[in-house]
């Protein structure tokens, strides 16, 4: 019997619910600067965090508010112990269109052929530079070679559609763009530039090091000539275009171009918490009404499912977040939230969102 059709839920901009992140860990093995600048941080507490059946209760819930696309977060997703385990519980779940991950790569090479068989969908490695000393200087961390190695795993587990997601700061690692595009078309992925972001954790951010979209564009037509925007509707984050030889690639401008008007994502922290927007500093709690908080502790399960349900429901009704573009109507730009606050609530940071 097919699954009954869930309602479509819409928010108060008549965006859809389709999008989730789902963040497995705060915790990660890199300290990018456009992230994780600093050098000490407060991690969510680990008995916090939800289990996998938990996090498979929370999809399921999800997932009959018309949820279909999920998508596998961290810090760094792959620092959760057997997360093949928990893709192949996800992978059970018909309603969910689209189940992929993003990540650093570090630890890639060794799962991927586990989290292919698990039913994982598709896989985004975030690689900055191709530089192993700028590597090091932008991730304070050695393991560039195993971020490379990364890109041929996924290629020999079967995955297709990998997409190369680079961070691009002035001063950093600017002067690569068309080497990255050189090493996605050799590869057989699809590179997405994104736009340095003032989000929550980018404690050293500023306008002066942000490469716009415009400009990226400007560069790559100085070298490759003519690029054509790729004609499509879609909630993607990435705009896509063109290169004369039909090369695809994207650019995720959420600092100079925001796309919030086309946003179904929202996020949950690896402890539960829901947040519908990536600037937004308040959420709702879904580990404590996954527990037992809900209105009748003592009701069944299923009560208690359909309880959260209506929360979700009223939570996304009643969204009306747009960060990025306020964010970018503003003047007086700098790093959103300070440190202190950052100390004080560790779910303020980007890491533990998980982008
Ligand atoms: S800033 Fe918020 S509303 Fe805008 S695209 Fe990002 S998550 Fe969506």
């Amino acid at each position: 019997m097919s699954p009954k059709l869930p309602v479509l839920l819409r928010d108060r901009l008549g965006r859809l619910l389709e999008s989730l992140r789902l963040s497995v860990t705060d915790r990660c093995n890199l300290r990018c600067l456009y992230c994780m600048p600093e050098e000490d941080y407060v991690w969510l507490p680990r008995q916090e965090l939800l289990s996998f059946e938990e996090l498979v209760r929370l999809v399921d819930i999800f997932t009959g508010q018309g949820v279909t696309h999920l998508r596998l977060t961290g810090g760094e997703p792959l620092l959760r112990q057997n997360l093949d385990r928990l893709v192949g519980m996800l992978a059970q779940n018909s309603r969910i269109a689209d189940l992929a991950l993003t990540t650093n790569g570090v630890l890639f090479a060794d799962k991927a052929e586990p989290l292919k068989r698990a039913g994982l969908g598709r896989v985004t490695i975030s690689l900055d530079t191709l530089r192993p000393e700028r590597f090091r200087q932008m991730t304070r961390r050695d393991e560039h070679q195993r971020v490379l190695s990364a890109f041929d795993a996924a290629r020999r587990a079967g995955f297709t559609g990998t997409k190369l997601d680079a961070v691009i700061m002035r001063g950093e690692n600017d002067d690569e763009l068309t080497d990255l595009i050189e090493f996605g078309r050799s590869n057989g992925v699809e590179v997405r530039f994104i736009e340095y972001m003032d989000v929550l954790g980018a404690t050293k951010w500023s306008m002066s090091k942000v490469v716009a979209r415009d400009e990226m564009l400007q560069r790559l037509e100085e070298r490759y000539g003519k690029i054509r925007p790729v004609a499509e509707t879609s909630s993607a984050p990435a705009s896509r275009f063109l290169l004369p030889d039909g090369t695809v690639f994207g650019i995720i401008a959420s600092t100079t171009s925001p796309f919030c008007r086309t946003c179904d994502r929202s996020r949950i922290t690896a402890d539960g918490m829901w947040y519908r927007c990536l600037y937004a500093t308040n959420g709702t709690d879904l580990r404590k009404l996954l527990r037992g908080g809900t209105a009748n502790a003592s009701a069944s399960r299923e009560a208690a499912d359909a309880e959260i349900a209506n929360v979700i429901a009223e939570g996304w009704r009643g969204r009306e977040d747009r960060g990025a573009e306020e964010r970018a109507g503003r003047n007086d730009r700098g790093a959103l939230i300070a440190i202190e606050e950052l100390r004080r609530d560790p779910h303020l940071e980007m890491h533990t969102r998980g982008g």
